[in-house]
């Protein structure tokens, strides 16, 4: 860890390397605080246990299955990497239950069937090439004339034209009329049913006919098989650790993440950071660490790191952040947060200046 000392030698050494000189070497004056920081992630193992009746179609071979007397009592041993996602399926002992099914050979009746196999179905189909509108220019499928016989001659040769039809046309079977009807439906405007061939039944697709359809509860096999299932689930959650909290020293993290070299700890007994983090956090890392509920097994990454931030009489403006690194201890220099402000008030200014000035030009 470092000391204040070898933090102002380093600061001292930094400023001196910049070619820039101080009139005193560093000492108490200057003003140093120490902070620090904790990141990592706790991942742990949540467990959760359940039953469930089950029913299958049988037969069904279940020996592979773990048995149990009773769900909570089951030992399994704790996961290794909490971060493992586990389910363990289990039978009861003596819940499982295979029988004949209530159908008997794994058929029903059909529930469509309408005596001899068959079921209804429409004896026409709406005309497809005339589609119902115009299947007959002078009648339109009704049979009568909607011109006076007067009309219906001087309209005949025209009609072709008047129903926006270019195809062909036929005499109408409902009117009589020659070259008005569609040649498809001739003027029905309809067709026949190409499923029955116009009968008005066929056969059930279903039971093929024969009344009888697979009984679904069984699958058709005629069997059944309950048991009572018990069901292990072991699921990760992780915790993101970012402490202090998000907002606060906030460009230090930054820096810390690019420049410092962080310190594992395990908070465990043989942790020699152990204290160090308590010390600095354990108010916050209280409420992270306390056990979850039905938490069987946890992980706990985190790093740490101290640093320094320096601030030096004669550079009123900047803040020195001196971190621990494998070598020497690492220098960052950047603006206070003072200069900072004073920066953006001098660029806030000159730009309302340069508004002010275009009005007066304008
Ligand atoms: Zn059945
Ligand atoms: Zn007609
Ligand atoms: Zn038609
Ligand atoms: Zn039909
Ligand atoms: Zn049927």
């Amino acid at each position: 860890m470092l000391g204040d000392e070898e933090v102002l030698e380093a600061v001292q050494g930094y400023i001196e390397e910049r070619g820039e000189s101080l009139a005193e070497t560093l000492s108490g004056a200057s003003a140093i605080t120490w902070h620090s920081l904790l990141k990592g992630q706790i991942v742990r193992s949540i467990e959760s246990r359940s039953e469930e009746k089950r029913l299958q179609p049988g037969p069904l071979d279940l020996s592979g299955h773990p048995v149990y007397d009773t769900i909570g009592d089951y030992q399994i041993p704790r996961p290794r990497d909490p971060a493992e996602q586990r389910t363990r399926k289990m039978v009861r002992r003596g819940s499982i239950d295979e029988r004949s099914c209530a159908c008997g050979n794994g058929e029903v009746r059909c529930p469509r069937f309408e005596g001899e196999g068959k079921i209804r179905c429409e004896q026409h189909q709406p005309c497809g090439s005339c589609r119902n509108s115009t299947c007959c220019l002078l009648c339109d499928g009704a049979g009568r004339s909607a011109l006076k016989p007067a009309e219906t001659q001087a309209a005949g040769g025209s009609l072709q034209k008047a129903g926006g039809d270019t195809g062909d046309r036929t005499r109408c079977y409902e009117c009589g009329e020659s070259d008005v009807a569609c040649v498809t439906c001739r003027g029905r405007g309809r067709v026949q049913c190409t499923t029955c061939q116009g009968d008005g039944s066929r056969p059930c697709p279903d039971c093929a006919g024969d009344g009888k359809v697979t009984h679904e509860h069984c699958a058709g096999t005629g069997r059944t098989v309950e048991w009572t299932e018990g069901t292990i689930t072991r699921t990760p959650r992780t915790d993101e650790v970012k402490l202090p909290e998000p907002g606060v020293l906030y460009w230090a993290r930054r820096l810390a993440d690019q420049h410092a070299t962080w310190t594992p700890t395990t908070l465990t007994d043989d942790d020699p950071l152990r204290a160090c983090v308590q010390k600095d956090f354990a108010s916050a890392l209280k409420p992270l660490l306390r056990p979850q509920h039905q938490e069987i097994a946890r992980r706990t990454k985190l790093e740490y790191v101290r640093f320094v931030k320096v601030a030096v009489d004669e550079h009123p403006h900047r803040i020195y952040y001196v971190f621990p690194s494998r070598g020497l201890p690492k220098v960052v220099m950047r603006p206070s947060p003072k200069r900072t402000w004073q920066i953006v008030g001098i660029v806030t200014g000159l730009l309302l200046l340069l508004v002010l000035i275009n009005r007066f030009i304008a």
